[in-house]
């Protein structure tokens, strides 16, 4: 018999460009750390939309401000001011270096801004001879042609070339090597402060500090994509605050709309002004609805209390990870921050997904490195207790099979 999920399958790939790689269920339902397939299996979600359902699905904050706005107006234009998109950049504004923000609909289009708004900053103070990126290897930045040559892996950018000029690749962690790669003809260099879907790798603290300094050195501008390590995801708003060093640019995307499509870009006003009318615009960026999300999303978060729990409930799943760890002898430590965190093992990634998968536990395998845990940042320690207890199980009959 042809179960239900099947069914949508077989009409799915007859209607839907073949560009994932998708298992093969549909979830259709969402409350809290849960989430239900089509065939009414309960899942408890470690994925969350890829850091995307931070305050989990439905959280009613974002429900009741997306309902409100939908009682006023959805979309106007940005030929217009927009109460909301003002409300949202206040709100970013008010809680990190930046001064200005410009917003767009996803992580690639915030980092595809962010190049743009840097060469242009470059142009204006140095002339055109400034204009090279420099990216890390096994970053991640986005699809579209600027930012996947940004993107430090070459299978992402094989059969698309030729790419766009201009960009160099260092080694993360390596001073010795982005010194040499730092020119007076750098316009920005661009990196994860956790590399997200390369494996879940963290940028050192030294590794950062000089990175700053490099870039002072040579007046080149250094853009932080926070894309995946922002909105609370590390137990801080944004990742670098653990680390010190602030960024000129910084680009935002996935938790920070709660489900609802947005980007943002955010820059301190002596780079900002770089962009005059008509330089970079978006149709749809900050509209009513994407930016009324996105303040129901950061006053939860920024509620007194909330990014401590964070820390805390993190804390204590990365401690229950590392003692399975231990017990299964897996290699190298769990690694990352707060609730991005990554389990690395040499072998059998996809079946240790699917095995979870199978007792009601979504996670997925980053970079081909590492599982990768990015619960809802409010879940429990109940529902942490349950992820552990089902991983323990999948990991017994998996490991050394
Ligand atoms: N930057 C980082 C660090 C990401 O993790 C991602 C997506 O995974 C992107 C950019 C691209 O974001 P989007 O898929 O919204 O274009």
């Amino acid at each position: 018999m042809t179960t239900k999920t099947e069914q949508l399958i077989r009409e799915g790939q007859a209607v839907v460009m073949n560009t994932y790689g998708r298992l093969p269920m549909a979830l259709v339902k969402g409350e809290g750390s849960w989430v239900w397939d089509m065939e009414g299996n309960k899942y408890l979600d470690f994925v969350s939309g890829i850091a995307v359902n931070s305050l989990g699905h439905r959280h009613p904050a974002v429900i009741q401000a997306i309902q409100k706005q939908t009682e006023e107006i959805l979309h106007t234009s940005n030929l217009y001011w927009i109460p909301k998109q003002i409300e949202l950049a206040k709100l970013l504004v008010d809680h990190s270096f930046a001064d200005k923000v410009f917003f767009c609909n996803s992580g690639a289009e915030a980092n595809e801004a962010a190049l743009k708004l840097a060469r242009k900053y470059a142009k204006l103070h140095y002339g055109p001879e400034k204009y090279e990126i420099i990216s890390l290897k096994n970053s991640f930045h986005g699809r579209t042609l600027a930012t996947l040559t940004a993107t430090g892996q070459t299978k992402y950018q094989a059969g698309y070339e030729p790419l766009p000029e201009g960009f160099f690749y260092a080694m993360l962690n390596n001073i010795a090597d982005i010194t040499g790669k730092i020119s007076s003809k750098t316009a920005a260099v661009i990196l994860e402060p956790i590399q997200g879907e390369g494996g879940i790798i963290p940028a050192e603290p030294e590794f950062l500090q000089a990175v700053r300094k490099l870039c002072d050195d040579v007046g080149a501008l250094l853009i932080f994509d926070e894309v995946q390590t922002g909105v609370g995801r590390t137990g801080k708003l944004f990742a670098h605050e653990w680390t010190g060093v602030k960024p000129d640019i910084m680009t935002l995307a996935k938790a920070l709309g709660g489900g609802v499509p947005i980007g943002a870009m955010l820059a301190k006003d002596s780079v900002a002004e770089a962009f005059k009318p008509g330089d970079h615009a978006s149709t749809f960026g900050g509209n009513p609805l994407a930016t009324a999300a996105g303040c129901a999303v950061l006053n939860v978060m920024l509620e007194e209390g909330f990014l401590e729990d964070v820390q805390k409930h993190a804390e204590y799943f990365k401690g229950e990870l590392q003692k399975l760890a231990d017990k299964y002898q897996t290699g190298e430590p769990v690694r990352g921050k707060g609730f991005l965190l990554g389990w690395p093992v040499a072998k059998r990634g996809p079946e240790l997904v699917n095995g979870c998968r199978e007792k009601g536990l979504l996670i997925n395998f980053a970079g081909g490195k590492a599982l990768r845990f990015v619960p809802p940042l409010n879940v429990s320690f109940a529902e942490i207790d349950e992820a552990v207890k089902i991983l323990d199980e999948v990991f017994a009959s998996i490991w050394n099979a």
